[in-house]
Parts: structure tokens; sequence; C-alpha cells
């Protein structure tokens, strides 16, 4: 069977498809496609429950706490830090996760980090 010079196109496509930012986040764990292996640590003396921080993260791994300091679900949140960057009252440091998965390394382990964040999306 001849091999169709536009199926390596389409896959590629596909491919970008996946990589679109709105599919990412759309899915339960985004920090397992990529992440910088930090996460916020919130001041709870310096935080006046403004919410800038919610409104800025990419994500939505911010939710206000009952103690009305943020909480960080660390299944969304991929250490950007543009909470940090935000925040008016420099309540929010960044630092390292103790236990992060390690990003994919090419492209056929991005596809499986995506597929099993999909499954467990579904589950
Ligand atoms: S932006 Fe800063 S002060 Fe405002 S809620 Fe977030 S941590 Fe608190
Ligand atoms: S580091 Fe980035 S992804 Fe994580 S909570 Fe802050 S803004 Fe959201």
């Amino acid at each position: 069977m001849v091999k169709s010079p536009f199926s390596s196109c389409l896959k590629i496509e596909r491919a970008k498809r996946r990589l679109d930012p709105h599919f990412i986040f759309g899915h339960s764990k985004p920090s397992l496609f990529f992440n910088s292996g930090f996460q916020p640590s919130f001041d709870p003396d310096l935080c006046v429950a403004c919410e800038t921080c919610l409104d800025r993260c990419p994500a939505s791994a911010l939710a206000m706490g009952d103690d009305d300091v943020p909480e960080v679900d660390l299944d969304r949140c991929f250490g950007c830090a543009v909470c940090a960057t935000g925040c008016p009252e420099e309540a929010i440091t960044m630092e390292e996760k103790p236990d992060y998965p390690e990003p994919p390394k090419d492209m056929q382990a991005l596809l499986s980090a995506m597929a099993a964040g999909q499954s467990s999306k579904s589950a």
C-alpha cells in the first residue's frame, strides 16, 4: 500500500492541536505536561485575600481556602510564578516542589502523559 504524503502532515497537525494551551489546560493535570519544578507558598501574615493571584493564574490552580489564604492544586500548577509576580503584598514565594513528575522528554512521552491526563480526567 502506498503511504499518503499527507499522513505525516496530518500527524503533525494532530500533535500541534494537542499542544494547544486550551487543550492542555482543559485537562485535570496540566502539570503532567510541563512543570518548572516550583510551586507557590503563601504567607498568611502578608496575604490580604485580594484574589489577584487567583485571577492571574493561567492554569486555574488557585482557590481561596477557609482561612482566606489561597490554596494551590498541584495537579494544575506548573510553577510559572505569574501569581507571585502579581501579588501586591509580596505574600507569595516560589519553592521547589519536593516530588514533582519529570516533564516529558520527547513527543512520545508527552503524548503518553497527555493520554494519562485524559484518562484520569474521565475516571
Ligand atoms: S495576590 Fe497576594 S495578597 Fe492577594 S490573595 Fe493572592 S497571595 Fe493574597
Ligand atoms: S505558579 Fe503559575 S500555575 Fe502555579 S499557581 Fe502560580 S500562576 Fe498558577
